[in-house]
Formats: C-alpha cells, structure tokens, sequence
C-alpha cells in the first residue's frame, strides 16, 4: 500500500491517495485533488469523505462527473459544507453539489476497496458527519478533523460543532487504537496515537 498525500486549497487541506496493485482510493477532496490523481494516471475507485466541510469536498464534484463514487455518511448537503459560513466570509466561491452513491455507516462490515480493509468509526464534534477510516493491517488512520499533530484538535466553533462531543469522540475511537498508529489528519504532518496521548493539552 502506497499513499502520497495532496495538500491544496485556501485551508491547506490534505487529501491522500492509497494505492495498490488493486487499485486506488481517494480520501477526501480538497482543491486539486482530482488533477493530482490525473496527473498519476489513477482513477479511483472511490472517494472517501472524512466530512464534508467545504474545505474538503472542493474536488468531489469531479470526481463525481468522473463516474468515481463517493461514500460519505451523510447525503450532499450544502449545511454540512458551511455554505453559510462561506457566504459570511465573503467568498464567492460556491461548492459544486456531488451524489453520495454510498452513505458510510458503522453498523456493516468494513468497506474494502482496491483491496484495502477500512475500519469505518464515527468520530462527531468537529462536525455531525464526521467519520475516520482505521487500516488496522498497515497501522493507519486517515482522521479527518480530529485529532492533529502536537497537540491539535478540530476546530468546534462552526456551526454544528461541539467541543465536548469531539474530546468523547477521540477518546472512544482514537485513543482506543494501538499507540503506535499513524494519524493522516486532514490538515498538517502526520502523528501517532502514542504521542498525541503524552503531547495533547485536550486529552490530558
Ligand atoms: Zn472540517
């Protein structure tokens, strides 16, 4: 399992591609996304949404229009992306709206795609939808906006979010995982469970 990592858009958001010798998935889809995996010549075979805050699902409706389908926990919905929030800030830019072709739930099996196990968890608080994907084989947690390297948390004053909820989360879901895990957050470098156990000021 290969996986390089695209950060792009105005919130320097992280979207990683994992490759096999079955294929590859997309985790997230921040702003040139889509063109990263063009560039590679890989098509997806799916893309996996951590959430859909607007940061993150910039590049979903390529991939969309690219027959690439998309599992996420919840429907396409503008309030998940913080339309409104964009609107207050001023930004012009609109999400292009994209179909949910599978609703991720934490009640089926994992989800194996190009061959790859993901463990789906739910992990609400930064937002309602919000959801990591744990590779137990390879030690790998793609996390969204949980839990960041030194001593970062997801911000919880969007709409929807909540502090206490996120902190319940991370504890239930990612702490629970073998320390030696790596975290692939959604935005800055990579961490382990261990150390964000001894360095994070929230889950002292
Ligand atoms: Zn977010």
């Amino acid at each position: 399992m290969n996986i390089s990592t695209h950060c792009g858009g105005f919130c320097q958001t992280n979207g990683y591609l994992v490759e096999t010798e079955e294929g590859a998935v997309a985790i997230d889809a921040p702003e040139g996304m889509f063109q990263f995996c063009k560039q590679k010549s890989v098509k997806p075979t799916g893309l996996l949404l951590t959430h859909q805050h607007f940061d993150h699902v910039e590049d979903a409706a390529l991939f969309d229009h690219d027959d690439v389908p998309i599992y996420a926990s919840e429907p396409c919905r503008p309030d998940l992306q913080l339309d409104d929030v964009l609107r207050a800030w001023g930004l012009a830019k609109q999400i292009e709206q994209f179909t949910v072709d599978h609703i991720l739930t934490t009640t089926g099996s994992n989800l194996v795609l190009a061959g790859v196990e993901f463990e789906l968890r739910a992990v609400p608080g930064h937002s309602p939808d919000s959801f990591v994907f744990h590779v137990a084989l390879f030690q790998k947690l793609f996390g969204g906006d949980t839990l960041f390297a030194d001593g970062g948390i997801g911000r919880t004053d969007f709409p929807h979010g909540d502090h206490d909820l996120l902190i319940h989360s991370i504890r239930e879901q990612l702490l629970s995982l073998p320390d030696d895990t790596e975290v692939l957050p959604g935005h800055g470098p990579p961490t382990t469970i261990g150390q964000e156990i001894v360095k994070n000021p929230y889950l002292a």
